[in-house]
């Protein structure tokens, strides 16, 4: 079945205009699973956007098993990256770390789940859209169900994260005075005043940011990632935009860091505009939670060993059901090359994690 999934190309197109988007997959996993008893429905989370909602069982706690169906592009790649190549125990393509592995998982542990007839409790399978872009898919999904805890099986290598960063993006704008280039006794460089802007960032990221540490996922960071000003170079510029990353810490508010960065360009160019644009939430949990405890408890019975539980610097789906007041965690499986030119997973640990979810599923409801 994972080898169908790598298969179905499901580029996303806001990433790739010329990608297949997630159509495809979706029919495809939205059959596969009424074949094995499962409720299972297309749900648009934008047009020509489709999220697949399946549901199994009734009464009791609701566990949510998600997955993102959309990959990146597969520029550069080395492989085919649709061939589903199978070599020394690795499915080798284009999403099968990230995350057609743990799709075929949550897949297979809700036909499992399905066919034992669920006892005590709901399975819901969110399949979601645009994970690797705007997140749309997840925004609709937590907007129309209403789980009681979510499993994420992005590929973790069998670690159970609980924790990760979130991210603010901000636009700086500093403004000059138009002159013609010979005019210095008029002319105002809003490229010259901006440099200031870009210094006092850096050492902001440097001595302020990189002292907070968090204990799972490390330092909060940003970064000058896009400018650009100027029409031509006999004209002093008028205008120049500077867009600013900010790595957000597990429970550091994008409102507050949005203020700091506001003083700390302020005070290098006064009249400095700064404008917040987007922000997304980190991921805050507890390993004594619920579901904290069933995940490590099904990964000890089903593997031998407890998962190790980790933090992690990127950012992840699950803070939108966090944020939505669903308890989220994430665990997957094993393999590399996520967004790069030679991707796998490891069979056996998308086996693995199959067996681990079904169960972790089991400990949730009470069984
Ligand atoms: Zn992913």
């Amino acid at each position: 079945m994972l080898s169908q999934l790598v298969a179905i190309p499901s580029v996303n197109p806001s990433l790739d205009p010329a990608g297949d988007g997630e159509g495809a997959m979706a029919a495809f996993a939205a059959g596969w699973l009424r074949a094995r008893g499962l409720l299972a429905q297309i749900e648009e989370a934008r047009p020509g956007r489709p999220n697949v909602h399946a549901a199994a069982g009734a009464g009791g706690r609701d566990l949510c098993l998600c997955a993102h169906l959309d990959t990146v592009g597969v520029g550069g790649m080395e492989i085919d990256p649709f061939a589903a190549a199978v070599a020394g125990g690795r499915l080798y393509g284009r999403g099968a770390y990230d995350m057609k592995g743990g799709m075929a998982a949550v897949m297979a542990a809700a036909a499992v789940l399905a066919a034992e007839g669920p006892r005590g409790g709901r399975l819901s399978l969110a399949l979601v859209a645009d994970e690797e872009y705007g997140s749309v898919g997840a925004d609709a999904y937590v907007r129309m169900h209403r789980p009681d805890g979510c499993i994420l099986a992005e590929p973790t290598d069998g670690r159970l994260v609980l924790t990760h960063k979130g991210f603010l993006w901000l636009e700086v704008r500093t403004r000059g005075r138009a002159a013609h280039g010979s005019r210095w006794d008029l002319g105002v460089s809003a490229i010259g005043r901006m440099a200031p802007v870009v210094a006092a960032l850096e050492v902001f990221d440097r001595d302020v940011l990189r002292a907070r540490q968090d204990p799972l996922v490390g330092p909060a960071s940003l970064h000058c990632a896009v400018i650009g000003g100027g029409t031509g170079v006999s004209t002093y510029a008028a205008e120049c935009r500077l867009q600013v990353e900010r790595r957000l810490l597990p429970g550091e508010s994008a409102h507050a860091a949005a203020a700091e960065m506001e003083r700390v360009v302020r005070g290098a160019a006064a009249d400095a505009e700064v404008r917040p644009y987007f922000s997304r939430p980190g991921l805050v949990g507890a390993v004594d939670a619920p579901l904290s405890r069933a995940v490590v408890g099904a990964g000890t019975a089903v593997t031998g060993a407890a998962p190790p539980v980790e933090g992690a610097a990127y950012w992840t789906d699950a803070a939108i059901f966090a944020e939505a007041g669903i308890p989220a965690v994430i665990f997957g499986p094993t393999g590399a090359g996520a967004h790069g030119s030679l991707e796998w997973v490891e069979v056996d640990s998308v086996v693995a994690v199959a067996g681990v979810l079904a169960e972790a599923t089991r400990r949730f409801w009470g069984q």
